[in-house]
């Protein structure tokens, strides 16, 4: 199976997109702060950047948002199973 992306045809949904702008809906939770978008008429993928604003969804943003999620993943999991042996003082 091919699993490629479909921009095999020239599109009606690019034409709308560059005239009107993409239509991101969320498609990815990140971080609390980063998510990532796929564009609901043309597939195109953007990702919030450390500036909180959106940028088209390059691979190697794609590789740095899979190692944030990671991260977060294990932050989460130790928040939530306490079974932390020493704190921080505060
Ligand atoms: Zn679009």
């Amino acid at each position: 199976m091919k699993k490629s992306t479909p921009n095999s045809t020239f599109s009606f949904s690019k034409i709308y997109c560059s005239l009107f702008g993409h239509d991101y809906v969320l498609s990815k939770h990140v971080t609390h702060h980063i998510k990532e978008y796929t564009c609901s008429h043309c597939g195109e993928q953007a990702t919030t950047n450390s500036r909180g604003r959106l940028e088209v969804l390059t691979p190697k943003l794609k590789e740095i948002n899979n190692a944030l999620e990671q991260v977060h993943a294990k932050k989460a999991a130790r928040k939530e199973t306490k079974t932390t042996p020493f704190q921080a003082a505060s």
